[in-house]
């Protein structure tokens, strides 16, 4: 079976992990602290913050912006719930933009058209590993006054325009198991903002800026030096990670290249895409769907995935959500329906990726 994720550790992470273990200290400590300045250089910020997951990545981010009720985060129906249950988290008002089906991210045009007096948030999602297009998204915060929170869950080294994914606004990480980096659960806030930086150090400290003095109401969100311990290793040979995932996202390319009903991914110009996943469009009139085509796919032993199924709104308890704000979003709908993830991973060898063209290529004639 080739799977749609590979995760293994190496020697270099179990040793990293024992001397964690026999160190002692096993919560928040100087592993974390590493790994926060070591994340902070691969995006190119002046902080990183570690947090325990990606999730509470984006509550912490929106809760240190003085949302009051009524305000509202404009963001993408075209991600994980995350998104939508960190911006519901946070108290303030979901209202959604549609995507662009070039890249599958917050469309410019639709994100103007839908700012309002409320709106205070612009959250971008860098799906799949590529950078939403920020030089549009950019100015029209700036222009509307907006603060910036990037979700960049799946874009960890991801560029725009040689800028890092999480480096334009607030950019929160996560590090899930299947993420391209891991601590197994974990999450990251980068930020150039020495006083939003500080910020989140004592929310995520239980609003504590040394012992027992406690300037705002916090929270435990907390990583340990145990975690960190799993990702450290990692950051050595990330960008190498990421130079195999873009070596077999380009095999799939040009092997995939004029199949008759479906619509590669790409890489825009001037973003560096990190190739979290390789996410197939099977045209209007594609011969076969979706669905048929993942069972096609299973039947070969091959793993895919569909993300996402729906617009993330798209289900009762967000329907019925009085905060919650529902208009159309096409593009996004339909893509929905259309998309199907197939394994791009760094652990894929060249014959895997051989197996995979052969196996589309084969379930599309039928
Ligand atoms: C994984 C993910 C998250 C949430 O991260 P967790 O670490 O699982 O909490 C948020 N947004 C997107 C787009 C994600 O892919």
């Amino acid at each position: 079976m080739i799977a749609i994720s590979s995760i293994s550790f190496g020697e270099e992470v179990e040793r990293e992990v024992l001397d964690t273990l026999r160190s002692g200290i096993v919560a928040q400590g100087p592993k974390v602290k590493r790994l926060e300045d070591e994340f902070a250089a691969l995006v190119g910020t002046r902080h990183a913050v570690a947090v325990n997951n990606g999730t509470t990545a984006l509550i912490a981010a929106l809760q240190v912006q003085d949302l009051q009720p009524g305000d509202e985060v404009l963001t993408t129906p075209f991600t994980f719930v995350a998104t939508l249950n960190a911006i519901l988290e946070a108290g303030a008002t979901a209202r959604f933009a549609d995507i662009s089906e070039s890249d599958f991210n917050l469309d410019p045009a639709a994100a103007a058209a839908r700012i309002g007096d409320r709106t205070k948030v612009l959250m971008p999602v860098h799906l799949y590993g590529q950078s939403a297009d920020m030089g549009a998204l950019m100015p029209l915060a700036t222009t509307h006054g907006l603060t910036v929170v990037e979700d960049a869950a799946q874009a960890h080294g991801a560029t725009f325009e040689g800028r890092g994914a999480g480096s334009f606004g607030l950019g929160c990480f996560s590090f899930y198991a299947t993420k391209n980096l891991t601590t197994a659960e974990g999450g990251m806030i980068t930020t150039d903002d020495d006083a939003t930086a500080d910020r989140l150090r004592v929310l995520r400290n239980q609003g504590m800026r040394a012992r027992y003095q406690y300037e705002m109401v916090g929270q435990n969100y907390r990583m340990t030096d145990l975690q960190a311990s799993l990702a450290l290793p990692q950051m050595a040979t990330y960008m190498q990670q990421v130079e195999a995932r873009r070596r077999n996202a380009e095999a799939l390319r040009v092997g995939l290249k004029d199949v008759d009903g479906l619509i590669l991914p790409a890489e825009l110009s001037g973003r560096g895409h990190v190739w979290h996943q390789f996410t197939l469009l099977l045209a209007e009139d594609a011969p076969i769907s979706r669905d048929e085509l993942s069972e096609r796919l299973a039947a070969k032993d091959i793993g895919s995935g569909i993300y996402y199924p729906k617009a993330v709104y798209d289900y009762e308890c967000y329907r019925e959500h009085p905060r919650v704000v529902i208009e159309d979003t096409p593009v996004a709908t339909s893509v929905a329906s259309r998309c199907l993830s197939i394994p791009v991973h760094a652990a894929l060898s060249a014959g895997d990726v051989d197996q995979i063209v052969a196996a589309v290529r084969g379930a599309m004639e039928a």
